[in-house]
């Protein structure tokens, strides 16, 4: 197997994401992803059995704000969503609903986890002569695919959508705090190592994968009115998300021995495990754990 990559550093969406393994906006997600989404589940717990260095850590999810979509479409299932109080930085006390589930990794470390030993090659060749070298290339370009799709002859738009995320120091909060509101979705979460990770930003600036001060200042205004004992600002970054105008990944085969695995949007630290699985299973002839005509291409 060969790895091609330019290397996107900080700005592919898999260094870049906060990392929560639970449905963004779950509600507006079809059942095809919600089944890629167990099925993924499952393969992060063998996964961090292997790894323990991703940090695979079953924090929660505290949701406070009024999401009433998200949370009438966990009742319909039957799913947890206790009432339980937030305790913001001034001690004023907020009601919020509490996802027990939901788990988190330390996504800049689950890539090269997952290749160990396997070189990462830069992009000095082009797909035609992939595809004449190899029995099967995966094009798993994220954000950066439109180019490759278009040469395949794949009607599919896929377009990155940024978003910037701050790290700091410390703070008070042992599970995933997240606000949705009409302002967007702000978030909290804790590192392994007392670290704490906010969010974000869902911005259509192309591929500048710049910070805006007053976009890092706004998130962290709300993260010092939201988490007790926030310590300094460490770092910040920007990553882009992989649009795409369907409303579940692509994953299949584009052509003979030609397969994509794009258009992850939100959801593609969560997806991805069993995105992955299937894209072997395709390759080897397995038999899939998912329906794989659920996510694969329109005709050419
Ligand atoms: C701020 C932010 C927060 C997020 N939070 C979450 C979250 O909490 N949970 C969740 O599930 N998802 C989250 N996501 C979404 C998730 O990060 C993405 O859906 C996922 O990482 C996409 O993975 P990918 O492999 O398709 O793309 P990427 O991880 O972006 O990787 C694409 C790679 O393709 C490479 N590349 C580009 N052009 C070429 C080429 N021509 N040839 C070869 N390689 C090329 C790039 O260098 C890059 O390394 C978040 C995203 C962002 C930006």
């Amino acid at each position: 197997m060969r790895v091609i990559d330019p290397g996107a550093g900080r700005a592919a969406g898999s260094w870049a994401a906060a990392g929560i393994l639970s449905p963004s906006h779950p509600e507006a997600l079809p059942g095809a992803v919600h089944a890629l989404a167990t099925r993924s589940l499952e393969l992060w717990e063998e996964i961090a059995r292997r790894h323990p260095r991703i940090e695979l850590r079953r924090t929660g999810l505290l949701l406070v704000g009024d999401d009433p979509g998200w949370l009438a479409w966990r009742a319909a299932r039957g799913m947890p969503a206790d009432p339980v109080t937030w305790i913001r930085a001034d001690g004023s006390a907020v009601a919020g609903r509490r996802f027990p589930e939901v788990q988190v990794v330390r996504t800049p470390r689950v890539a090269p986890a997952l290749l160990g030993d396997i070189p990462v090659e830069p992009a000095t060749t082009t797909l035609e002569r992939l595809r004449a070298e190899a029995d099967a290339v995966v094009i798993a370009t994220g954000a950066w695919s439109a180019p490759l799709l278009e040469a395949a002859g794949i009607a599919v738009t896929v377009a990155p959508r940024r978003g910037q995320m701050l790290l700091f120091a410390g703070g008070r909060i042992e599970t995933v705090l997240m606000e949705a509101g009409p302002g967007g979705v702000h978030l909290a979460l804790p590192r392994a190592d007392g670290r704490v990770v906010v969010g974000t930003t869902l911005e259509d600036v192309g591929f500048d994968a710049g910070t805006v001060p007053a976009d890092l200042d706004r998130l962290e205004a709300w993260a010092r009115e939201w988490v007790p004992g926030l310590g300094a600002r460490e770092d910040a970054w920007s990553g882009f998300r992989p649009w795409s105008d369907r409303a579940v990944p692509l994953i299949g085969h584009l052509a003979p021995g030609l397969l994509a695995a794009v258009g992850h949007f939100r959801n593609g630290i969560l997806l991805a495990p069993a995105t992955g699985e299937l894209v072997a299973d395709l390759i080897l002839g397995r038999p899939p754990h998912v329906i794989p005509g659920d996510f694969s291409s329109p005709p050419p």
